[in-house]
């Protein structure tokens, strides 16, 4: 930031942090369709600036202001042209100023303006809202923007601030002010309405009917609340519901669950905790962050705290009010409080069975609350482990008893395990149609055993660390140490005594040498010749995703893993009778087969020595 002081009466210049710039660019250029939300975007800032004070006076009796009354001011002038919204908030010292409006301090905003830049150019009203660049906003609608502040514990004097958003602002001292922000927005020509009573009222109506102080249009008080969690469930409309969101949340959609709900123990809690339309995490523009504020008998005492709830419930808003916590909690120290831990994992629980009870209710909307949430949830089960197996009952997948496109659950999946199914088992594959045609689950389907499809390359690693559930293990289809039933041999098929099959495991080892783990005969096929497993260590799925992520990392292919023979595949005895006869043509078939394996368990580094090879075994069949 460059600094120089221009004039004796101390005003001095600064240039806007880059990332501001670029979203002032984009703020004053492309987003003419929704410029109404700058007032409801302003009123935020001073809602949340008089939260802020009215806390910090609870708390230090001694401070002064005590009895300045907290409310909100917007007064229009239609001659100037100017809309102007004060606020007795908290206000901002001039170092405050300097960093809140001027750059940008949080990195998932950041992020985000990067992202948008990027992708889109034109974010729309609803995400420039959520991620906390509000402010600028005023710029949609503006030439010039002055604010004047005086901060709860300035005592000299307050601070002038303006900038006609092209990239500089200036700031200078200011006597005469009191406690509290005055924003003056000076409307372009064509945006002049905005001095119109009649339209602002409106657009007041809108936004804004859930803020807790009395909004003063030109004089006149234009709303009156009362906190919506603290009054009961049966007189709450859907529709006061969902408004209430949108302001909370800053958001223009409607939330995909609602729940509300009170406690007395172990904690009078009060709790609203929405799970909104959908997430811009999903969309790929960067980290969400957590979105519900803390509030003790109605009073904010943090706006979006950082380790209130579980990081993987960062994606719910809401608020929660508890009468135990005592108001002078520190911001600073909050996540240590033993009573917020508590507090944090009686909320947890209660939305965990909240979730799971709308999954009961309409699998349709769970199903889609899965496809956009779901990520969080799996994320929930590597990373929270007291709340594992609750998160696991909300899984949701793909099987091989489903239809193409139905999910189903854990419990209903142990629901259906037959007579002798011990474990869970569940397979990873790009596809539905590539895991039906890989060797690895026909051993199952053939014993009648369920498997679960998982097509997102993170699902091996969920179900690996989840480990059990209700005290079955969860076993990846690929494993070598599957412990599978005997199946009867037909009566037509042939197969290799126990010494031939551990005679010819002993030749194909020697042939492979260093290029597989070890060979052994299998329990587990029914009709496929061979198959690559691996034992105990990284599943093929996990190699698969190692080597996604490291690009320069190829997968460790059949070094670690273990082949695995059918004694009753011809072309298995086929070969066990050529090893003698004809060494070189056992040898190719080997080699092929090894590839085919490895190419099914999706770790085939090199296929293009196996094109060359085809073809040699191609020539031999037509007897060239
Ligand atoms: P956000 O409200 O999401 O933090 P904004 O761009 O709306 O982002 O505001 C940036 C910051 O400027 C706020 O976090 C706050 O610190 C400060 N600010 C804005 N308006 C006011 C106000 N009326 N009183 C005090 N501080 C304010
Ligand atoms: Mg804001």
């Amino acid at each position: 930031m460059s600094t120089q002081t221009q004039d004796q009466q101390a005003r001095e210049t600064h240039s806007f942090q880059a990332e501001i710039s670029q979203l002032l660019d984009i703020v004053i250029n492309s987003l003419y369709t929704d410029d109404e939300i700058f007032i409801r975007e302003l009123i935020s800032n001073a809602n949340d600036a008089l939260e802020k004070v009215r806390h910090e006076l609870l708390v230090d009796k001694e401070l002064p202001g005590q009895d300045i009354p907290l409310e909100i001011r917007i007064k229009l002038d239609k001659e100037a042209k100017t809309f102007t919204i004060e606020d007795t908030g908290i206000g901002m010292s001039r170092e405050e100023l300097l960093n809140n409006l001027g750059t940008i301090a949080r990195s998932g905003t950041k992020e985000f303006v990067k992202n948008a830049i990027a992708a889109a150019k034109e974010p729309s009203a609803n995400l420039i809202g959520q991620f906390g660049v509000g402010f600028y906003s005023a710029f949609m609608v503006a030439n010039k923007v002055v604010v004047e502040t005086r901060g709860l514990r300035d005592d000299a004097s307050g601070w002038l601030w303006e900038s006609d958003g092209s990239g500089a602002f200036t700031i200078e001292a200011k006597e005469g002010l009191e406690r509290g922000t005055r924003i003056t927005v000076h409307l372009k020509e064509e945006k002049a309405d905005y001095a119109e009573d009649f339209h602002v009222r409106q657009i007041i109506r809108k936004f804004s009917s859930f803020v807790p102080f009395p909004i003063m249009l030109d004089g006149e008080k234009t709303n009156t609340v009362q906190a919506l969690w603290s009054r009961s469930k049966a007189e709450i409309k859907d529709e006061e519901y969902t408004e209430f969101y949108r302001f909370i949340a800053n958001a223009t959609d409607d939330p995909l669950y609602c729940q509300h709900f009170s406690a007395d123990v172990p904690l009078a809690i009060n709790a609203l905790i929405f799970v909104p339309g959908d997430t811009v995490e999903r969309m790929g523009f960067g980290r969400t962050e957590p979105g519900v504020d803390l509030y003790c008998r109605r009073v904010m005492i943090q706006k979006h705290p950082e380790k209130l709830l579980p990081e993987w419930l960062r994606f719910v808003r809401g608020v929660i009010d508890s009468d135990d916590l005592p108001l002078n909690i520190s911001r600073e120290t909050m996540q240590d409080s033993a009573l917020v831990r508590k507090l944090s994992r009686v909320i947890t629980k209660r939305f965990l069975k909240f979730l799971a009870e709308e999954a009961g209710k309409d699998e349709e909307k769970y199903k889609d609350f899965f496809e956009k949430f779901g990520r969080f949830i799996k994320e929930g089960i590597t990373t929270d482990f007291t709340h594992r197996d609750d998160l696991a009952k909300l899984l949701r997948f793909e099987s091989s008893t489903t239809e193409p496109g139905k999910l189903t659950s854990l419990d209903e999946y142990i629901s259906r395990m037959p007579e002798g199914q011990e474990a869970i088992y569940y397979i990873s594959g790009p596809t539905r149609e590539a895991i039906e045609a890989g060797p690895y689950i026909e051993a199952l389907r053939e014993r009648g055993f369920e498997v679960i499809y998982n097509f997102d390359q993170v699902d091996d690693f969920v179900y690996d660390h989840l480990g059990r559930y209700q005290e079955k293990e969860l076993k990846s289809a690929d494993r070598g140490d599957l412990d599978l039933p005997e199946i009867e041999k037909k009566e037509d098929q042939v197969e290799l005594s126990s010494e031939e099959a551990t005679e010819l495991c002993g030749w194909i080892k020697e042939h492979l040498g260093a290029r597989i783990g070890s060979v052994r005969p299998s329990k587990r096929l029914v009709t496929n010749p061979a198959v690559a497993v691996t034992e105990g260590g990284m599943t093929a799925g996990m190699q698969r995703i190692l080597s996604a992520i490291n690009k320069d990392s190829s997968p460790m292919g059949g070094a670690s893993m273990t082949l695995e023979i059918n004694p009753r595949s011809p072309l298995i005895h086929k070969i066990h009778n050529l090893k003698g006869e004809n060494g070189e043509f056992a040898g190719l078939l080997t080699d092929q087969l090894y590839d085919n394996a490895l190419l099914a368990a999706g770790v085939l580094a090199d296929p293009r020595a196996m094109a060359d090879r085809l073809n040699q075994l191609l020539n031999k069949a037509a007897g060239v």
